[in-house]
């Protein structure tokens, strides 16, 4: 039975690949040195595909990948009625939050909102009872404020340093992020023992590593 795990790849690859391997699946050659998009592994019936990590919760989404690992920020955003989440990694924690001008106040009324995270955006304002036009971006948001683009972002923010470099402050929290393991429910019922054998050496690769 094939297994096809979709991990995001950069900077949470990173992060993930040692839990993979302490939970006992290693690619089978060096993915950093590759322009593979499809690798096996020690494994022989499972295999990683390496995506963009807005794409993971597509491919789960439509059994493409029995499983995969996606930042929450990305899942948010994403339409989850075939998804489980039924892991927390607890790696590349950071938080999504609301961001602008220092000192400057927002103004009443409508305001214009710039983010690459469209659906949070409008959960959040519209639970504020703010009236906000989301104006969609793809990169470099901070840049939004100083050219009027937008009054406020909604962005990633992890030490706040990208913030504070362009003259910006964080406001407020919209949620707690960090990358998820997510699992395609027909994969699950059809799949079980292996992907339930992973997800239980994965959960403890996870609390072996916050016990350090
Ligand atoms: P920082 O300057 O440390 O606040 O980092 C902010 C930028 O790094 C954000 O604009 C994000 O693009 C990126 N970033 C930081 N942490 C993460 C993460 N865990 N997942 C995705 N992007 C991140």
């Amino acid at each position: 039975m094939q297994i096809t795990i979709a991990l995001t790849k950069g900077r949470i690859l990173k992060e993930t690949l040692p839990l993979l391997a302490a939970a006992g699946l290693e690619p089978a050659e060096d993915i950093a040195k590759s322009r593979k998009l499809i690798f096996p592994t020690n494994q022989e019936n499972v295999r990683l595909l390496i995506l963009r990590g807005s794409d993971v919760p597509t491919y789960v989404q439509h059994g493409a990948a029995d499983m995969g690992v996606a930042g929450k920020d990305n899942l948010l955003e994403h339409d989850d009625s075939n998804i489980y989440e039924p892991l927390d990694l607890n790696i590349a924690r950071c938080r999504l939050m609301t961001a602008g001008i220092k000192g400057a106040p927002l103004p009443s009324g409508r305001i214009k909102v710039a983010t690459k995270f469209v659906q949070s955006a409008k959960r959040y304002y519209a639970a504020q009872g703010r009236q906000a036009d989301i104006i969609k971006l793809y990169g470099a948001m901070e840049l939004a404020p100083l050219m009027d683009l937008a009054d406020e972002i909604v962005d990633i923010v992890d030490t706040g340093n990208t913030l504070k470099a362009n003259g910006l402050e964080a406001r407020d929290e919209i949620a707690d992020i960090s990358s998820r393991l997510i699992v395609n429910k027909a994969s699950m019922k059809m799949k079980y023992g292996p992907i339930n054998a992973l997800i239980e050496q994965l959960a403890e690769a996870v609390r072996a590593r916050s016990g350090e």
